[in-house]
């Protein structure tokens, strides 16, 4: 493999029925910023059925190419197809970093596709950079220059890893959802759109799918809210969770939760914050019971503001709080929630 060879960051513009994922944009913006130190361009690679329209969204939000592959056999994310039109648009393409996101797809593809072409991948990763590898020269090792350090959390979250892959290329990573932020949107900024297709052949499956069924879903998306009221096995059972319940509805907020909570079965693991739950960046976040165990702070601390409630005044939650009210929460949450409800109601 000539390494020289490969040049451009490119990330997956995932979409799913013909609508872009939040994630895709996300790359876009993360890819822009790494191409930006490289001094090279980011390109979204889109696959799908009829999903051509979908390249000037990406355009708008700072993609400076788009691939299209578009084909019949691309309609419902299928694993073999899709990991073919991936690997035909990086040995066409040669890209020297390609971003996936972790969602249930990315992570599905992400591996496939780099074993395919013979690359590494870390998975899910929490920040990107470019720099030198090894970070801190090693005497009679080369340090190499614009390497994509890949940084995510390892040994179940009690430390930091930052990952290189000096000898392969493309780079690759999966990054989880929320992580990155979207760059501003440019209304009517344009791409180049370039259509490839490798060509599918119809028989060539392992999967055929017999009948699509979507989960319907009455619980609003915690990454999407912008005030999170958030409780841990403080809160002491499912029912005391009507606390937050009314403290969110005076605030617009959403409920949200720390892992401890779902394992005992009080909230499902849709609204649960943190390394195995969803990363959050509301622009409050309230803490309510929770101690702040690194796999949840993992989750939470880009938070704009953090707001903790805990009875224990060395809870490391407050290490990471903005605000911090040390006492019994199921005094200062109803006392919050009426203070502001007669606040509010002078406006
Ligand atoms: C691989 C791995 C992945 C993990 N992933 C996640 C994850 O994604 N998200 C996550 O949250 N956790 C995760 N965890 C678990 C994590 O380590 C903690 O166990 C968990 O976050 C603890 O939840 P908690 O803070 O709600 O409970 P606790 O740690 O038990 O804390 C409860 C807090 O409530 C306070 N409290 C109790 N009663 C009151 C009261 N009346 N008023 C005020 N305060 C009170 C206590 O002082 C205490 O600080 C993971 C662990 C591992 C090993």
């Amino acid at each position: 493999m000539n390494i020289q060879e490969y040049k451009g960051v490119f990330v997956f513009a995932q979409q799913v029925d013909n609508e872009l994922s939040g994630i895709a944009l996300e790359l876009v913006g993360k890819g822009k910023d790494l191409a930006k130190d490289l001094g090279t361009e980011v390109t979204a690679v889109l696959v799908g059925s009829g999903i051509k329209g979908l390249a000037d969204e990406l355009a708008e939000y700072g993609a400076d190419k788009v691939i299209v592959v578009d084909d019949p056999e691309l309609k419902e994310y299928r694993t073999e197809p899709y990991a073919h039109a991936l690997a035909s648009v990086i040995n066409e393409f040669k890209p020297e970093i390609f971003l996936v996101g972790a969602t249930a797809i990315g992570r599905d593809l992400g591996p496939r596709v780099s074993a395919r072409i013979h690359t590494g991948l870390t998975a899910d990763c929490t920040q990107l950079d470019i720099g030198d590898f090894p970070i801190n020269p090693i005497p009679g090792k080369e340090q190499l220059h614009n390497q994509l350090l890949m940084t995510r959390p390892a040994f179940g979250g009690n430390t930091i890893a930052t990952i290189a892959c000096p000898n392969f290329r493309p780079q690759m990573a999966t990054v989880r959802p929320g992580v990155m932020q979207k760059a501003e949107r440019v209304p009517g900024a344009k791409a180049e759109v370039i259509e490839f297709n490798p060509g599918f052949t119809p028989d060539n499956k392992y999967v055929e799918i017999l009948k699509i069924v979507k989960s319907v879903s009455d619980v609003a998306d915690i990454m999407d809210a912008k005030i999170l009221v958030s409780g841990g096995r403080g809160v002491g059972s499912a029912e005391n969770f009507k606390l937050l319940d009314d403290l969110a509805e005076v605030l617009g907020g959403t409920v949200s939760c720390s892992r401890a909570v779902v394992d005992a079965g009080w909230k499902p693991k849709d609204l649960q914050v943190g390394q195995t739950g969803k990363t959050v960046r509301p622009n409050v976040y309230f803490a309510i019971g929770i101690s702040g165990a690194i796999q949840h702070v993992a989750g939470m601390e880009e938070s704009d503001i953090i707001i903790a409630i805990n009875k224990d005044e060395s809870a490391p939650i407050f290490d990471v709080a903005d605000y911090g009210i040390v006492g019994d929460l199921n005094k200062i949450v109803p006392a919050l929630t009426e203070k502001l409800k007669a606040e509010l109601a002078n406006k």
